[in-house]
């Protein structure tokens, strides 16, 4: 079984946001105050996921901080006018490494909703957005209430499984059973959180800022070497903890993180090992030995407020 490293401590480690709005969809805050507050916050990166309509600027670009080019697209319904509650949200993200004859304009804009042709429509959107240069995340699909099916019949880049908007609105912002769902019937996903954040209300007790984001391994703060480390899962996701270290060694996946109380190895089709100290001292790491029955496994870190750092899947197969 060969070794790998996916997140190595020694690493530099950017933590950004790919879902948020501003006011050139329905954000309260124009892209220039978003920024402002999300460095305030000490990210490194963000991504303004306006709906239907495409940003690609770098007027915000510094040392210490940039954008990533995207957009959320949506009016995806297969029963627009009788139920919008049912459909398809993505964060489209652009990769620099893909190598296409046209990609997406600052501000260009999209038609919505768009034209409804069976099950076909979800894949051929899709399938437009990566002709374009672009990764594709299917969005909050506790929220939409996707049916489980959907993970299998299409593929997708990376799913949320942490959309913080939708928490504090709808209690419906976690998608990791529709993540495993995927993974347990062979797909190669990874997993994103994210704020899909509308406004800055720092009086309030919930902000909207904060709540979900993913940090990156990566040697440089740059569009192109961001997505490369992206789009080999080179990241984590997060709703609070950090991860340090996560790498496979001599047959077992070793974990270091920040104080948590549990650690929880999801696999399939074994369950993994659940790690946790009732007396309520905390952890900052784990091993398990992986099983050759296993096809992937995952790690949740989880704090003792049930906040929680999620790596992205090992695939047993890339190291035999
Ligand atoms: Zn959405
Ligand atoms: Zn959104």
């Amino acid at each position: 079984m060969r070794n790998i490293v996916y997140l190595d401590k020694k690493n530099k480690k950017y933590k950004g946001n790919t879902h948020l709005h501003t006011k050139w969809s329905d954000g309260k805050l124009d892209a220039e105050e978003v920024v402002e507050r999300y460095k305030d916050l000490g990210y490194h990166f963000l991504c303004f996921s306006d709906h239907e309509i495409y940003t690609r600027t770098n007027e915000f670009d510094t040392e210490t901080f940039i954008t990533i080019p995207g957009m959320e697209r949506g009016g995806l319904n297969p029963a627009f006018t009788t139920n919008d509650n049912i459909g398809f949200h993505f964060t489209v993200l652009d990769d620099p490494n893909i190598m296409v004859p046209e990609r997406y304009y600052h501000l260009q804009q999209f038609e919505y909703p768009q034209k409804w042709e069976g099950d076909l429509s979800v894949t051929q959107c899709i399938r437009r957005l990566e002709e374009h240069g672009n990764l594709v995340i299917l969005n909050h699909p506790e929220w939409h209430m996707t049916a489980f099916e959907v993970m299998k019949q299409y593929d997708f880049f990376a799913v949320e499984i942490y959309n913080h908007a939708t928490e504090w609105s709808l209690s419906t912002s976690y998608g990791t059973a529709y993540w495993d769902y995927a993974l347990q019937n062979g797909k190669r996903l990874f997993a994103i959180a994210a704020d899909d954040s509308h406004d800055y209300n720092k009086d309030k007790k919930i902000l909207e800022y904060g709540g979900g984001w993913i940090v990156v391994d990566s040697d440089k703060l740059t569009h192109r070497e961001l997505m490369k480390n992206i789009k080999e899962g080179n990241y984590y996701s997060s709703s609070g903890p950090e991860i340090y270290d996560f790498r496979v060694e001599d047959g077992k996946v070793k974990i270091q993180c920040s104080q948590v109380q549990a650690i929880m190895f999801k696999s399939w089709p074994v369950r993994g090992d659940f790690i946790i100290d009732r007396d309520g001292s905390p952890l900052t790491g784990a091993t398990l030995k992986i099983n050759p029955l296993m096809t992937y496994v995952r790690v949740e870190c989880i704090d003792c407020n049930g906040k929680t750092a999620w790596t992205n899947p090992i695939f047993i197969k890339d190291l035999l």
